[in-house]
């Protein structure tokens, strides 16, 4: 069935098997909708391109593809493939580091390190020069950030909150990360691998950004597509990963995803069901019917569409915060206000949020909170969602915005100068009904 709602009334069906494949893997089936109803034909398009300029891979479910095309696209999919491969990369990197300093140079044009042989090939591109070992040990911080809005816009943690959520998940005695979609996590994980001798914690990447395969091994980083579960690497990537998630010694693992937002929730679910599959099939005694740890970091207005997908998920208060983010938003008190949070199924009363930033536990709910956030007696619960006090509406029966007032017409709460007609369909970015995707408030 038709999950998610997308642009110009397109909805995902979902992964099918023997979907065909574009540069990034299997296709994904998505239908024409209008007025929430399927209708007409259903099609394949890209899983990690919600852009056609990135990726124009489009072929109708129903529709017969001739040898001679299937062919053409073998071809272009084996061209789409990147100058080198992750074994080429690791061959590169090592002989880079036996470079003297003042012939490391990386192209920022290619976003490629260069050995000396290749820099005549660029030479009329912008370097870096002197890469640092310290450099080569951050490369988020000197790959500039793919801005792409739609396909992958990459917004890296603050680094406050990347220390927040490390300290977090080593406190909860965990000792491995499968960091997916999460290179900034992954980086300051082996970084204090590589220099602090009593640090124990590993660090898996699995990232569709291919640029990391040129700073980590084939054990660091698997080149993985989080909406196809995909891998680029084949058998012995997915093997990596499997073993990796096997806790030997007692390593307890856990996977932390910051996805993009932009939508096909329904698509990372089922990958992340996947990796969970996965880890319950390193089949570890004492695992029992537990699910594997997570953290999926993601905005709080897609907490009902999260929820739907793992009933076994809660919403932390903790506003994650990055370093290159348009979503910043400057509260009423001037502070940036991240909508970003973060939703896990550990037990909420074990996720301590750090006191001195305002946060503070409720009794009563057995979780830390917002200082914004009131225990509603009626809701019996800490309503706020985004940190700001809500109120309570007796007529809606639950606490919502301090903004919103109770329309008689509407018979629900909005914002004072709302216009009253609904429509139908949902926003595309938060799922509610009353405003499209470039109206949306969770954007402002
Ligand atoms: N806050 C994180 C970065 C999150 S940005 C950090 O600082 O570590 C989203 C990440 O997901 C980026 O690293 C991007 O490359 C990756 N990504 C985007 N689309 C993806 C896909 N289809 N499959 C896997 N990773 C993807
Ligand atoms: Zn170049
Ligand atoms: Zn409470
Ligand atoms: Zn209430
Ligand atoms: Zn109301």
């Amino acid at each position: 069935a038709a999950g998610e709602r997308g642009p110009g009334g397109i909805a995902l069906v979902g992964p099918a098997s023997g979907a065909p494949s574009c540069p990034h893997g299997p296709a994904l089936l998505f239908v024409k909708t209008s007025q929430g109803k399927e209708e007409g034909r259903r099609f394949y398009a890209c899983s990690a391109c919600r852009d056609r300029k990135d990726c124009n891979f489009f072929q109708w479910e129903d529709e017969k593809v001739s040898e001679t095309r299937l062919a053409a696209r073998e071809e272009y999919n084996r061209n789409h493939r990147p100058t080198f491969t992750h074994r080429q990369n690791v061959e590169r990197y090592k002989n880079f580091v036996l470079l003297p300093l003042s012939k490391r140079r990386f192209c920022q044009e290619c976003q490629q390190l260069l050995l000396p042989a290749e820099w005549e090939k660029h030479s009329n591109h912008q370097f870096l020069c002197d890469i640092s070992t310290a450099q080569l040990k951050s490369p988020s911080q000197f790959l500039y950030p793919l801005e792409n809005k739609k396909t992958n816009a990459q917004y890296l943690f603050a680094d406050r909150s990347c220390q927040f959520l490390l300290n977090l998940l080593i406190d909860l005695g965990f000792r491995r990360v499968l960091s997916v979609g999460t290179p900034r996590l992954h980086e300051m994980i082996q970084s204090k691998a590589s220099q602090e001798e009593d640090f124990r914690v590993r660090s898996l990447l699995l990232d569709i950004d291919f640029r990391y395969s040129q700073f980590y091994t084939e054990d660091e980083f698997c080149h993985y597509n989080m909406f196809n579960h995909y891998f680029f690497g084949g058998e012995a990537a997915r093997e990596t990963c499997r073993k990796f998630l096997y806790e030997e010694n007692g390593e307890r693992v856990i996977m932390v995803t910051d996805p993009p937002f932009g939508g096909l929730v329904e698509a990372l679910a089922s990958s992340f069901k996947k990796l969970m599959a996965m880890w319950t099939e390193t089949g570890k005694e004492g695992q029992g019917n537990k699910e594997m740890p997570m953290f999926w970091i993601f905005p709080y207005f897609f907490e009902s569409r999260i929820l739907d997908f793992f009933p076994s998920f809660r919403m932390m208060d903790y506003q994650v915060d990055y370093d290159n983010h348009a979503l910043y938003k400057h509260g009423k008190t001037g502070r940036r206000q991240s909508p970003v949070r973060i939703f896990t199924n550990l037990t909420p009363s074990m996720i301590v949020l750090p006191v001195e930033e305002g946060y503070r536990f409720c009794t009563l709910c057995q979780r830390y909170v917002s200082s914004g956030n009131q225990h509603c007696e009626i809701c019996n619960s800490c309503t706020s969602k985004d940190g700001r006090q809500w109120k309570h509406c007796v007529l809606c029966k639950k606490c919502v915005k301090p903004s919103w007032f109770h329309c008689n017409n509407c018979d629900c709460c909005a914002l004072p100068n709302h216009s009253c007609e609904k429509t139908d369909s949902g926003c595309f970015v938060c799922g509610k009904a009353g405003h499209k995707r470039g109206a949306c408030p969770s954007l402002s």
